[in-house]
């Protein structure tokens, strides 16, 4: 998420509130960039020039000179964290689709490409999440994630966010982006399932029907036994489960062959994503060992969903573009990259197919397939 700093005036606490742009005395939005975070009945003014002299002279907190670049990024209905520091963070992007709860940046594992990597920074505090939560019912969104790091490590704190959620988005899908090795905990997967949260499903990687693949990624011995017995224990209790798998070079190879794994061990699994890599983080710094131009995978991927078809299994392609993919794999693909990094390049303007596609990561850069290239292009070659 980008950050969006100021400099902060008479703020001595967080404060999580609704985003409004300021009204003029005339009641009109007022022109300027100029926003009130609503809490209750008290507000942080927030300004990308210097605050107005009457709000400096009522003493009021405010965050004044953000960047216009940056204070573009705030709109109304955004629900939005001001610290004393003068940051504001996003947690609630009122126009799109793809909002999560960021529950802790630590982790139990050590993914040679993960796009956050893991820190030692303090978990964000439960109280703000909550306060989150509750002014989401305003928006009623249609799904939610709670993602980390790894979510789980907050134990009692991750079962207070899905029991807010439940309160206060009852509607709201939730889905929870989870390693699985915790829930190899019989005791912990019946507390969270005790909650009775009506519209909950657990998105939990697995790289490799090969447990010595999975646990290099993972970078943890050990960790794909784990993460079985905790999708074992969500089976239990009827729980509904994703599998995601990001296509690297040390898994393409083996597709299939996970494919048929999860189809004879984990039959209950209710949908499988394959994912494209974001080359970011720590998958940036091991660019060497993990980026291959993406079109080398089409083969596997076809060979895994020739195989899941015939098995009836659902599944879908997250993160390629459609132009890098036969086209019998065109309807498993799906828009699936967070609006606030997804782009296109110059290619797609004039791509029959850029309304269905879901193009590209921004924060991977350069890296992308050198075989990009508009669908009609391809078709006039043809
Ligand atoms: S040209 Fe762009 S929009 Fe068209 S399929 Fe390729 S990546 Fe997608």
């Amino acid at each position: 998420m980008e950050t969006i700093k100021g400099d902060s005036h008479n703020l001595s606490s967080p404060v999580v509130g609704l985003l409004q742009k300021k009204k003029s005395l005339l009641g009109k939005s007022d022109e300027s960039n100029v926003f009130i975070l609503k809490k209750a009945d008290k507000g942080v003014y927030i300004s990308n020039g210097p605050m107005s002299e009457d709000i400096k002279k009522k003493n009021l907190p405010y965050i004044e000179n953000i960047p216009l670049q940056k204070i573009s990024l705030l709109k109304e209905g955004d629900i939005v964290l001001a610290t004393p520091e003068g940051q504001l963070n996003i947690i609630y992007d009122s126009v799109s689709r793809h909002n999560c709860i960021f529950a802790t940046n630590r982790c139990n594992l050590k993914c040679v490409m993960c796009p956050q990597p893991p820190s030692s920074e303090p978990d964000p505090l439960i109280d703000t999440q909550m306060a989150a939560i509750k002014l989401m019912a305003l928006h009623k969104p249609e799904y939610l994630a709670i993602t980390g790091g790894e979510p789980t490590l907050l134990g009692p704190g991750l079962l207070e966010l899905i029991a807010a959620c439940k309160k206060y988005i009852p509607a709201t899908g939730l889905v929870i982006l989870t390693n699985g090795k915790n829930l190899r905990k019989f005791s912990f997967v019946k507390e969270i399932v005790e909650l009775q949260h009506p519209n909950i499903q657990f998105a939990v990687p697995l790289y490799s029907d090969d447990y010595s693949i999975h646990d290099k990624i993972v970078g943890i011995e050990g960790s794909f036994f784990e993460t079985i017995k905790g999708l074992h224990n969500l089976a239990l209790f009827g729980q509904r489960i994703e599998i995601r798998t990001v296509v690297l070079p040390q898994n393409a190879s083996r597709l299939v062959n996970l494919a048929e794994f999860i189809y004879r061990n984990l039959t209950f699994v209710s949908h499988m994503a394959f994912m494209g890599i974001e080359i970011t983080g720590m998958a940036r710094k091991n660019a060497d060992i993990l980026w291959q131009d993406p079109v080398i995978y089409a083969n596997d991927l076809e060979k895994a969903f020739r195989y899941l078809q015939r098995v009836d299994m659902v599944a879908s392609i997250y993160n390629f573009q459609l132009c890098i993919l036969p086209e019998k794999l065109w309807p498993f693909c799906r828009k699936s990259i967070s609006d606030w990094k997804n782009g296109y390049v110059d290619e797609c303007s004039k791509c029959a197919k850029n309304n269905d596609c879901g193009g590209f990561f921004t924060t991977s850069g350069a890296y992308r397939s050198r075989e990009i290239k508009s669908i009609e292009q391809q078709i006039n070659i043809c």
